[in-house]
């Protein structure tokens, strides 16, 4: 048995970064920019105005009020082609590209329109209301970096940059293999002993929120042609995941059955709990990792091994340095094997983190990890300890899909 520190070594050392492809802003949430988006314009444009109102030179409100001559009128893409001299004014709407001549915009409430002229109840100094141009950013300007993880903001931001193409990570290709006799897909009629398969479904999801493309290559019994058959469907992708058959009992063929056609295994067992039997090695170009059965088993794996595997291939930041919580209830002391509980996490009005394990840690308890927030981080030959302590967690919420 190995680390969990030098499991996660050696998977990440696997791994590199993806080529990039281009794509269309539509399809950009989500993605992985693969360089520097700098602006192709600057915005605004042109110096606008912030609010309805009026383009006034800020001299001639000085001692207000003022009445001054209405000359024409300026919205919103239709500039004011003259310019505004002495004791004019020209109507002005947001977003309206300020005359020449005019420095300021005195908001319509504090006005009084009367046919061609308005009276100016308010004085101004210049640049009132006016954006200035390249208020927002300047053409040349980096707006998004290389590496970013791209949100709705992002794409607003690169659509007003007028970058309608970007460069992105592609997207990394995730061959996923449930295994198990006793399988069957959501919905298939089935027999009392036998086990729906959620792992599959769970895991592609999990890819899917790290930025992945998920391949469903199904369900491959516990039967040496089948599970090699199955397993060849992965050839071109970029992860092989398996999941079940990757213990020590009579059933569990994937590492050996995937041995005979070309697996080199860099480990097997890793001194954690759960998932402590997982596989790690490289089927060809493609690396594979064999995930213990058990669903939570498979997820925690997932979150410890796969995500940083993704964020590689990606090129993306890993998630920050693991954070603390305060627990609010004891623990015992743990054996040798690194401990990954699944706990709530309450954080206080005054920002306290505080941290429950679930009494029960059983790793067949989907439900339990569904309304876990995070995992409490145990190492090894960890002392036992009182509520009040403070206690590694790693948050689960979180994915590639931000807004
Ligand atoms: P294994 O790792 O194959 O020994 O499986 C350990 C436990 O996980 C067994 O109870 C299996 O029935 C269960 N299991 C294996 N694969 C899946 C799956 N894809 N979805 C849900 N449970 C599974
Ligand atoms: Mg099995």
């Amino acid at each position: 048995m190995i680390s969990v520190e030098e499991a996660l070594g050696r998977v990440t050392a696997a791994f590199s970064v993806l080529p990039a492809e281009t794509i269309g802003l539509s399809e950009a949430l989500g993605r992985v920019l693969a360089e520097d988006v700098a602006a192709a314009v600057s915005q605004p444009p042109q110096d606008v105005s912030a609010m309805d109102g009026y383009a006034v030179r800020a001299a001639d409100v000085g001692s207000a009020p003022a009445t001054l001559a209405v000359i024409g009128q300026a919205p919103a893409g239709m500039p004011f082609e003259g310019e505004v001299g002495p004791g004019e004014a020209v109507r002005i709407f947001t977003g309206g590209p300020l005359p020449r001549g005019a420095d300021a915009v005195v908001i319509q409430e504090n006005t009084e329109a009367e046919g061609a002229r308005v009276t100016v109840r308010e004085s101004v100094p210049p640049g009132n209301y006016v954006r200035p141009a390249g208020l927002d950013f300047r053409a040349g300007d980096v707006g998004l970096p290389a590496g970013k993880l791209l949100t709705a903001r992002d794409v607003g931001l690169a659509a007003a940059m007028n970058r309608p193409w970007l460069r992105v990570r592609r997207r990394p290709r995730v061959a996923i293999l449930a295994t198990g006799d006793e399988l069957v897909m959501p919905g298939e009629a089935m027999a009392p002993s036998q086990i729906i398969s959620s792992n599959g479904l769970s895991l592609a999801a999990f890819v899917s929120a790290c930025g992945g493309v998920a391949i469903h290559l199904g369900i491959a019994p516990d039967e040496r042609r089948a599970l090699a058959a199955l397993a060849a469907g992965a050839r071109g992708a970029d992860l092989l995941i398996t999941s079940g058959g990757a213990s020590v009992g009579d059933h569990d063929l994937v590492r050996q059955v995937l041995g005979d056609v070309g697996l080199e295994l860099d480990f097997w067992k890793i001194a954690m709990r759960p998932g402590k039997p997982l596989i790690f090695g490289r089927m060809g170009a493609t690396p594979m990792l064999g995930l213990p059965g058990n669903p939570v088993s498979s997820l925690v794996c997932a979150t410890l091994f796969v995500r940083p595997a993704m964020e590689i291939m990606l090129g993306h930041e890993a998630a920050g340095p693991s954070e603390s919580a305060v627990l609010t209830a004891p623990l015992g002391e743990n054996d040798r094997r690194q401990d990954y509980l699944r706990a709530r996490l309450a954080v206080q009005a005054d920002g306290t983190r505080k941290v429950t394990p679930f009494e029960r840690q059983d790793s067949s308890m989907l439900a339990t990890l569904a309304q876990a927030d995070c995992l409490i981080v145990r190492k090894p030959l960890a002392a036992a300890v009182d509520a009040g302590a403070e206690v590694e967690i790693i948050r689960l919420a979180g994915g590639a899909l931000a807004v």
